[in-house]
């Protein structure tokens, strides 16, 4: 079975460094030679539940690639992951245990499951598998050892399986038991997801095909910076937008009425300015915004030019004349990463700047002139209401981690399978 997680490469596609970049620092499951091993799968099952169902099965679909290609090779497939924030305690309404029920339908096939992550009763349902065989074991954060990252826990771990395979990118930021110092212990390789990611992100910022685009939106500059600082380092155009372009308007002189605006960044906003400059790095702000006087779906709304704001109006989106002159710069743009919307794009007409940002960068990747990567807290839903969730080249499900990565930050559960 196979189940797309992104879009495959197409032939018109140029092939790019980065492939051959992440091929060489990482081992992955086809160096493992696993018929009849004991293969301990890191995946990230901590998916959305409703009335004690799972109501959004995507993580559990991208989890299902590697595990599938394990079971193909014959190992005995064994999952950990964490479920919610249990903090160390046994919490009955954070079992995984519908969370392993729903991945044995997408899998198609039985899967065992274990009351607990170390110590017998997980000895005993691993000892119970035959090749080819899987089964989940209970939330890992039942220990408060795995968020400690433990030693003596990592080792208990360790000791269940033969390989360890890290497919949750999405949880490699935190150095915990199950992602960093298990790692240490068994032949460590990436799974097809985690795979899939770091290709993704290689291509994108670690060595991308130039000029590279990067459009950070969002509420709030402060939780930016690091993204901001680090990006106009590496990325020639530098797309501002959402909240956070008022701060920057604001901190030009630029009056920007009742819109969002952290007045107490503007020193921040013009030391990235200055940093894009020496680094050679353009920045594009607004020249224009669609305003209104409530936050409202349906609130009346009209186009200014964004030196024009009213007092008693707020910015919450970017204008037409905008969003044209972006598209128009994209065109000569090999590379793009995105994170963040444009505009308050869960309420309409706010959403418009966005969507029309995202379907052109959506032709551009389909006519194979632009690799384009998209990741981090609300971008993956705005760009599913644009209509391109599955357009982009990659697309990163990975929140956190795909914050820390824009930051520049090395993530300790992928640090340790470098070779
Ligand atoms: P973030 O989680 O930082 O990516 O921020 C996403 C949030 O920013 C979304 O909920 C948007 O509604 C919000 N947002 C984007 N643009 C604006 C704006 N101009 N004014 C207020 N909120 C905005």
């Amino acid at each position: 079975m196979t189940i797309p997680y992104n879009r495959q490469q197409s032939d018109h596609e140029k092939p790019i460094q980065g492939d051959l970049r992440t091929m060489r620092q990482f081992k992955t499951i086809d160096d493992l030679d696993v018929r009849g091993k004991t293969v301990l799968v890191r995946c990230d099952l901590n998916v959305p539940m409703k009335d004690g169902e799972v109501s959004d099965a995507t993580r559990l679909e991208r989890s299902a690639v590697t595990l599938t290609d394990l079971i193909t090779a014959g190992a005995r497939v064994c999952v950990l992951s964490h479920f919610d924030r249990p903090k160390g305690k046994v919490v009955p309404g954070m079992s995984l245990k519908p969370v392993a029920d729903a991945l044995s339908g997408i899998l198609g096939r039985e899967i065992a499951f274990a009351p607990d992550c170390i110590g017998p009763e997980a000895q005993a349902v691993i000892r119970a598998m035959k090749d080819g065989e899987v089964c989940v074991l209970e939330n890992l954060r039942f220990h408060a050892e795995e968020e400690a990252n433990d030693p003596a826990f990592a080792a208990e771990l360790a000791a269940l399986g033969d390989f360890y395979v890290n497919d949750a990118f999405s949880v490699s930021h935190r150095a915990h038991a199950s992602t960093e110092a298990i790692a240490r212990l068994l032949p460590a390789a990436a799974g097809r997801l985690m795979q899939a990611e770091l290709d993704a992100l290689t291509k994108a910022l670690e060595a991308p095909e130039h000029p590279v685009a990067a459009v950070v939106g969002g509420a709030k500059v402060s939780t930016k910076m690091e993204v901001l600082g680090n990006l106009v380092e590496k990325v020639d155009l530098l797309i501002i937008g959402g909240g956070m372009a008022n701060t920057f308007l604001h901190a030009q002189g630029i009056d920007v009425g009742k819109s969002l605006c952290e007045h107490d960044m503007a020193d921040a906003a013009r030391d990235i300015l200055a940093r894009a400059e020496k680094a050679g790095c353009e920045v594009a702000l607004p020249v224009d915004a669609v305003i209104a006087r409530e936050f409202k779906e349906g609130a009346p709304s009209d186009v200014v030019d964004v030196r024009a704001v009213p007092d008693d109006a707020m910015m919450l989106d970017v204008g037409p004349v905008t969003v044209q002159h972006l598209i128009k710069r994209l065109k000569d743009c090999r590379t793009l990463v995105w994170n963040g919307p444009l505009g308050a794009f869960e309420i309409k007409p706010f959403d418009a700047g966005t969507n029309e940002l995202a379907r052109a960068a959506a032709v551009l990747t389909r006519d194979g002139t632009l690799t384009s990567v998209a990741g981090g807290g609300d971008t993956v839903a705005a760009l599913i209401n644009a209509g391109v969730g599955a357009e982009f080249s990659y697309v990163s499900a990975a929140g956190g981690a795909f914050l820390e990565w824009l930051e520049g930050k090395d993530l300790p559960g992928v640090a340790v399978l470098r070779t």
